[in-house]
């Protein structure tokens, strides 16, 4: 059985970024840059005022005001020793000013006004540059395009942007037991729920589900799904990749020419985890139980869908909380994903710790790992990532 990080990386080594494209920049959220970029503008683009009041040379009591500076055009006004112009927030800065005193700290008397306090040197002027330089890097190739940075590529006047390409999956969700929607239930039967929970995890990341379908345990249909199904970049399987006879995923597989790489990993939840191409496609059996579906999509198939589109820092974001209770993995090989709580720097399991247990995942907003035979008392350092 390969270790978790071992999976990890034979999963991702198998894939390569897709080819970059074109797009309008408000498509390119929760993107990857496939270039990057650089400023063409400083920011801020002009010495200009950080506050409604006046700009003035520092050092004087009193000032006469000698015109008015709004902001949106520049009427290249000049200040000379003694002279203010009253400006506002956003508006460049007149030449020969050194600074703006803010309108609540002078007193106005027609065309004077009196300073009441001091007024420093460089105060409330927002310099050309200081924030950004032209020419500085502001995108790296393989960052997440995020509103923020959405934002300062719109402050460069760029409108379009190369990014990673498009990640289309298909989720075939396998067994007899499973019924669609709300129609009427048998004795045995079960509604499908990973059917969902992978196309919302797959959405999650930004990528598109293609193709969906519900199987039987029945080799041929399955099959069938299946060739279909790889069509797509990605393929998701949940359900029969474990031992029992109805588990046929491994066979179909096989019978198409798909190449196994991965056969059982050892995590918890997630053993009976397959790993496979077929032609261009990455297939990835996963365990018909929900939280096992759930921990083994974060850990194997988010980065690699994230790689596929371009992102370069494939690394799960994890950082210590303090645990809330005590907590042992009485598994011998495989690490623990713990479904809990998160808050307050505080982490406490929530709800039963089986792979099927779907509502303790639902109310879970972290994962906390806890290595194999691993014991940890109260007040610990336990490794979480956000996950709800
Ligand atoms: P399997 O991996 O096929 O042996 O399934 C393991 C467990 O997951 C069984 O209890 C199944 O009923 C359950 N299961 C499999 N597929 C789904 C699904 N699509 N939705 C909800 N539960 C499922
Ligand atoms: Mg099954």
């Amino acid at each position: 059985m390969i270790t978790e990080e071992n999976a990890r990386a034979k999963v991702l080594e198998s894939v390569r970024a897709l080819p970059k494209r074109n797009v309008d920049l408000e498509a390119a959220l929760d993107c990857f840059a496939a270039e990057e970029v650089h400023a063409r503008l400083p920011l801020p683009l002009f010495d200009n005022s950080a506050m409604d009041g006046y700009a003035v040379i520092a050092g004087e009591k009193r000032y006469r005001v000698i015109g008015e500076q709004p902001a949106g055009k520049d009427r290249q006004l000049h200040v000379k020793g003694g002279e203010a112009v009253r400006i506002f927030t956003g508006a460049p800065i007149p030449s020969g000013a050194n600074a703006v005193v803010m309108q609540e700290d002078v007193t106005r008397d027609g065309e004077s006004i009196t300073i009441n306090g001091k007024i420093d040197i460089g105060e409330f002027i927002r310099r050309r540059g200081c924030d950004l330089s032209e020419g500085q890097k502001i995108l790296s190739k393989g960052d997440r395009i995020t509103a923020t940075k959405l934002a300062l590529l719109a402050s460069q006047g760029i409108v379009d942007l190369a990014i990673g390409g498009e990640v289309t999956a298909a989720v075939i969700s396998t067994g007899d037991e499973l019924v669609r929607g709300n129609a009427a239930l048998q004795p045995g039967q079960i509604y499908d729920s990973n059917s969902t929970l992978l196309a919302a995890l797959v959405r999650n990341v930004n990528a598109q589900v293609a193709f969906a379908e519900q199987c039987r345990d029945d080799l041929e249909t399955l099959t069938h799904a299946i060739e279909h199904g790889a069509r797509q970049q990605v393929l998701l399987i949940s359900g029969g990749v474990s031992v029992g006879e109805h588990d046929l995923v491994r066979r179909a597989l096989e019978e198409l020419g798909a190449k196994i790489d991965i056969w059982r990993v050892a995590i918890k939840p997630g053993k009976p985890f397959l790993f496979a191409r077929l032609t261009d496609c990455v297939v990835f059996g996963l365990p018909g139980n929900p939280v096992s579906v759930f921990v083994t999509f974060l850990r194997f198939v988010r980065p690699t869908i994230w790689k596929l589109m371009g992102a370069t820092d494939l690394a799960p974001s994890t950082f210590a909380a303090e645990l809330d209770v005590d907590l042992a993995n009485d598994d011998p090989k495989r690490p623990h994903y713990v479904r809990g709580k998160f808050g307050n720097g505080k982490f406490s399991p929530i709800g039963r710790q089986e792979s099927h247990a779907l509502f303790g995942l639902s109310q879970a907003n972290a994962l906390g790992r806890i290595e194999a035979g691993g014991k940890l008392r109260r007040g610990d350092k336990i490794d979480i990532e956000i996950c709800g």
